[in-house]
C-alpha cells in the first residue's frame, strides 16, 4: 500500500491551514489529505448569513481550489485507524499508510438527539446557522416576523464557536429593533450552561445586551425535543435540588444549535480520550500514545474554544511539531489555547472575545476588549474573510508564530560546554 510522508484526515479550515503551512516550510513534502466533500466552508460566515449582513455564497468554495498544490487529495472519508500499522482504513475498504498522521476531520453535528427536530429543520419556523442551506432560513424568519415567540437554543458545550447561538439572537433583535417591532416580540435564550459565557470577562457586555433586547434568559435549560407542526418545544431544566423537569414553550420561530460531538469513527478509535475527542496533549497537540500521530481543530481534546481562529495558532504549531517528528527530534511548538470569538452583539458592532487556556485575555489589538467596537465589526465582516482565504489556508502565519521551546543542546554543544 501507499505510505505517505504525511497523511491529513479533513480538509477543512485544519486540515488544509496545516498542510500549507507544513509545504511553506517544507516544499515538495509527500503530503495527502483524505476528504470526501467538494465544497469548502467558512463557517464563521454563517452567523453573518443568518443575520442578514453576508451573501452565502462567499462562504463556499470548490475543494479543489483550497487544496494547497502539490498535496495529493484523496477524495474518499476515513473510516478507522490503524495506529499499530501507521495505516488508516478509508471507507472503500483502501488502506493508507503515513509516517506521521494528522486527524482533523472537524466534529459532528448531533440532531438526532433532539427528538423531532431533523423532521422539521428548515420549516415551520426552525432553523439553524450551523448548516450553510438553512442560514438564509433564519433571516427569512427574522424579516417575517412581526410579534410572537421566538426562541434561541444552545446545548451542552463543548460546541465550536460558543457564541454562535448567541449572536444568532442579537442579529435579530438587534433587526428587529430597527424595525420597531423588538418589543412585540418574546425572545427567549435556552442554554444548557449555567452561565451565559464561558469567560467571565465578557459576561457584563452581554448581559448589557440581553437587558437592551429584553430578552429573557433561561439557563440551565437544554432542548430536548421538538413538535414542528405543533410549534413547541420542551426542554429539559434542573431545579435547586438538581431535579429535572420538562418545561413546554410554544415559538413562531426556533433557532437551533445542535448538540455537538466528535465524528463516529473517531469515537471509537483507540484515539479517543473517554469523551470520544481524539486525545491530543494541550501544548504540543501530539497523541500522548501514539507520538507519529497529530491533532488538531475542532475534533481534538485540546479544551480551547473550537473555533478557527484556534486553528490559526494550532496549525503552525503542529506543522512545526510534524516536521521535527519526521527528523527524529521531539516537538518543541506549544500552544497557548488561543480562540477567538468576534460576538456580534448588534449590526455593525461586535465585542471580540480572545482568549486562552483558563479563560486568559489574548487581545491582538491594544484595546479594552471588553467594549463592542464598529472596528471589530469590520475586522468581522470584511477583514476575517480574507485573513481565513488568503492568509491562514495559504499557510502564511502572520501574527501566528509558533512559540518554540529551545533546542535540546546537539552533542557537540554539550562537548564544548564540558571544555570550558
Ligand atoms: P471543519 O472546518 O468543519 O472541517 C472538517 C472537514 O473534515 C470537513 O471538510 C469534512 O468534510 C471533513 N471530514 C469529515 N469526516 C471525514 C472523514 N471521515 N474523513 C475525512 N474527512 C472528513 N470560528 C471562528 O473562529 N470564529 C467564528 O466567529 C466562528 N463562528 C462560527 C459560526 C458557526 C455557525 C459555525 C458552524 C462555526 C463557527 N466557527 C467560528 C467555528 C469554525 O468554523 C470551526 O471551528 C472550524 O471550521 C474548525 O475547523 P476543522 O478543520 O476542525 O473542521
Amino acid at each position: 500500500s501507499t505510505i505517505h510522508d504525511v497523511l491529513i484526515l479533513g480538509g477543512g479550515a485544519a486540515g488544509i491551514a496545516t498542510a500549507a503551512s507544513l509545504l511553506r516550510r517544507r516544499p515538495g513534502l509527500d503530503i495527502a489529505i483524505v476528504e470526501p466533500a467538494e465544497r469548502h466552508y467558512y463557517q464563521p460566515g454563517w452567523t453573518l448569513v443568518g443575520g442578514g449582513a453576508f451573501d452565502r455564497r462567499r462562504t463556499e468554495r470548490p475543494m479543489a481550489a483550497v487544496m494547497p498544490r502539490g498535496v495529493r487529495w484523496v477524495r474518499a472519508a476515513a473510516a478507522a485507524f490503524e495506529p499499530e500499522h501507521n495505516a488508516v482504513v478509508l471507507e472503500d475498504g483502501t488502506r493508507l499508510g503515513y509516517r506521521v498522521l494528522v486527524v482533523a476531520p472537524g466534529l459532528k453535528l448531533d440532531w438526532d438527539r433532539v427528538e423531532g427536530l431533523r423532521a422539521t429543520l428548515g420549516r415551520n419556523g426552525v432553523t439553524s446557522n450551523y448548516l450553510f442551506d438553512l442560514a438564509p432560513y433564519t433571516w427569512q424568519l427574522v424579516q417575517g416576523l412581526e410579534r410572537g415567540r421566538a426562541l434561541f437554543s444552545q446545548p451542552s458545550m463543548p460546541i465550536k464557536c460558543a457564541g454562535a447561538p448567541q449572536k444568532a439572537m442579537y442579529l435579530s433583535c438587534s433587526e428587529w429593533e430597527r424595525r420597531g417591532v423588538l418589543r412585540d416580540i418574546e425572545v427567549h435564550f435556552h442554554t444548557a450552561a449555567a452561565v451565559l459565557f464561558g469567560v467571565k470577562e465578557f459576561v457584563p457586555p452581554l448581559m448589557r445586551t440581553v437587558e437592551r433586547y429584553g430578552a429573557r434568559l433561561d439557563l440551565s435549560s437544554n432542548l430536548k425535543a421538538v413538535d414542528g407542526p405543533g410549534r413547541r418545544a420542551w426542554f429539559e431544566e434542573k431545579d435547586a435540588e438538581g431535579k429535572a423537569r420538562l418545561v413546554e414553550r410554544g415559538f413562531d420561530m426556533l433557532h437551533v444549535c445542535p448538540p455537538q460531538v466528535a465524528p463516529d469513527f473517531v469515537r471509537s478509535s483507540p484515539l479517543a480520550d473517554a469523551a470520544g475527542w481524539v486525545e491530543v496533549d494541550n501544548e504540543t497537540l501530539q497523541h500522548p500514545r501514539y507520538g507519529n500521530i497529530f491533532g488538531l481543530g475542532d475534533a481534538c481534546s485540546a479544551p480551547n474554544a473550537k473555533t478557527a481562529a484556534a486553528v490559526r495558532k494550532q496549525a503552525p504549531v503542529v506543522a512545526e511539531n510534524v516536521l521535527a517528528t519526521l527528523d527524529g527530534r521531539s516537538p518543541r511548538a506549544l500552544y497557548d489555547g488561543y480562540g477567538s470569538c468576534p460576538l456580534t452583539v448588534e449590526r455593525g458592532k461586535v465585542v471580540l472575545a480572545e482568549f486562552g487556556y483558563g479563560g486568559k485575555l489574548l487581545p491582538t489589538f491594544p484595546l479594552d476588549p471588553v467594549v463592542p467596537r464598529r472596528s471589530a465589526w469590520w475586522l468581522k465582516a470584511k477583514l476575517l474573510p480574507t485573513l481565513y482565504f488568503d492568509v491562514m489556508l495559504k499557510g502564511r502565519e502572520w501574527l501566528a508564530a509558533p512559540r518554540l521551546l529551545p533546542h535540546p543542546p546537539q552533542p557537540h554543544e554539550v562537548a564544548a560546554a564540558a571544555d570550558f
